[in-house]
């Protein structure tokens, strides 16, 4: 793969003094973050949000904890202002806070109103996401495949955009998925994850799972395109009740193995103190693996409860005693999980074949190993598309040509016509997000679109991309 065209860009990273988080990026400093979740909007926001909040008081004087998350319409799209959230847990705990910022549902207007008001309370570090489907997405129906939401999903580059233009001091983030399981969607994340980085964005937070081959290969791929950029590593711990669940596809983007899902329901099966204990081991060693790899810090979330947060600090504060070493860290690891699998198939794609051994941490070009795989090549259909869109507008074409073949190919978005060429001329009601600027990360293991039927609607772009060896268009920036 070619270097990344977004050095030139990485250089320009700035970093804003006042920023207690940025600072400690910047000084290399390993931070430990918690996210807390923006409530639902049935009750008013302080009695809503009354453990939380309680929570963040605790926090005031724990100084093991450097910043606290909050999220945004997570759960539906009926959530409290997540700018009032994070002012509050801000103020409560007396820590900076990072707001996410979901597209879900959200036109500009949301956007602009809530980079606003973030701005004017003082939230300094913002982490736009696309977002997952929205609890009012309308259901697909047998006449309409693809039905839009009517306010539709706001693309985290284009908000990441409206940001670097408008709050040039905001430490804005970028969110990838690296759980991914197949090429093409594994691809996907990091093509849209360097487009989010060239087009402005100064820090990575990743989805939160398990499987730490994965978490290398990110680390590895960032090495290998010279990518020097903070990234926070999030970390879950799950209630038993969501322990139960995994096995129905709860996790949605992240998928679990049968076999880890197991571990996970034996650890629950005894008591929820004992399911907790069990998970804080595990999270005390993804997160010291996490520093032995590199990252910037780790943001966990699922604390919903004092006795959670005293646990989860606890991890925290006493970090497995034996591992000192990356190598030390990976017999730790594999010890503690006897070999459980964590991809969810067995040929599962990992980008690199060598990953999690011992003596080989970073990425190196003479000792880390490709694996072998190919991009499946595009149908003949979008070959065919691609080809007379392509050359709809050349001026030899008579106009009633033209419109016979611009109806024959785009009978639903003929405005897409002209400036299509950047999602290679296929017609974006595939994604039933209308995503035109790269994949969200919530598909299944196989590739399919998060809301059935299809393959990802990206899947056919990175093919015709990767036919035309013209990739590196999907990493470029939005300026
Ligand atoms: S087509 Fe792809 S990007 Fe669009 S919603 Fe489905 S999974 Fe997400």
């Amino acid at each position: 793969m070619k270097k990344s065209t977004l050095n030139s860009h990485q250089l320009k990273i700035r970093f804003d003094d006042d920023n207690p988080l940025a600072m400690r990026m910047r000084n290399g400093e390993f931070s430990f973050l918690l996210e807390f979740d923006t409530p639902p909007l049935d009750r008013d926001l302080e009695k809503a949000a009354a453990m939380p909040i309680f929570l963040a008081k605790r926090l005031e004087n724990v100084s093991s904890i450097n910043a606290l998350a909050v999220t945004d319409r997570l759960h539906t799209e009926d959530s409290h202002d997540p700018s009032a959230m994070a002012e509050i847990m801000g103020a409560k705990s007396g820590k900076p806070t990072v707001m996410n910022l979901s597209g879900k549902g959200s036109s500009d207007n949301r956007v602009r109103e809530l980079t606003a008001r973030a701005n004017s309370e003082g939230i300094q570090t913002i982490l736009p996401i696309t977002g997952d489907r929205s609890d009012r997405h309308p259901e697909n129906s047998a006449l309409l495949h693809n039905p839009a939401h009517p306010e539709g999903y706001h693309d985290s580059v284009e908000t990441i955009d409206h940001l670097r233009r408008h709050y040039p001091k905001t430490l804005t983030g970028a969110g990838v998925n690296p759980f991914k399981y197949n090429l093409s969607d594994q691809y996907l994340q990091y093509c849209k994850m360097l487009r989010k980085l060239a087009t402005g964005a100064a820090f990575i937070t990743t989805h939160a799972g398990w499987d730490m081959k994965k978490l290398q290969e990110l680390k590895w791929f960032l090495q290998m395109r010279e990518v020097e950029v903070p990234v926070i590593v999030r970390l879950p711990i799950l209630s038993r009740q969501r322990i139960q669940q995994l096995h129905l596809g709860f996790h949605p983007g992240v998928p679990v193995s049968r076999a880890f899902c197991a571990v996970l329901q034996r650890e629950a099966e005894l008591s929820e103190t004992q399911s907790m204990n069990a998970q804080m081991t595990r999270l005390s060693l993804q997160a010291a693996g996490c520093r032995l790899l590199g990252y910037s810090g780790v943001q966990i979330t699922g604390i919903r409860d004092e006795q959670t947060l005293d646990l989860a600090l606890k991890a925290i504060n006493n970090p497995p005693p034996h591992v000192k070493t990356y190598q030390d860290w990976v017999e730790a690891w594999e010890a503690h999980h006897s070999g459980t699998q964590f991809a969810p198939a067995n040929n599962a794609y990992y980008m690199f074949s060598n990953l999690m051994q011992p003596e080989l941490l970073d990425y190196s070009p003479e000792n880390s190993r490709f694996t072998e795989a190919g991009f499946p090549p595009p149908s003949r259909r979008d070959l065919l598309r691609r080809l007379a869109m392509k050359n709809l507008h050349r001026e030899w074409i008579p106009k009633y040509l033209r419109n016979i073949i611009g109806l024959r190919f785009c009978r639903q978005c003929q405005s897409h016509r002209a400036d299509s060429s950047a999602w290679f001329h296929l017609c974006p009601k595939a994604c039933p997000k209308r995503l035109t600027l790269g994949a969200c990360g919530s598909s299944f293991p196989d590739g399919t679109c998060e809301f059935g039927r299809d393959k990802c609607f990206h899947h056919r772009v990175l093919a015709l991309a990767a036919r035309e060896k013209m990739i590196q268009q999907l990493e470029e920036p939005v300026i």
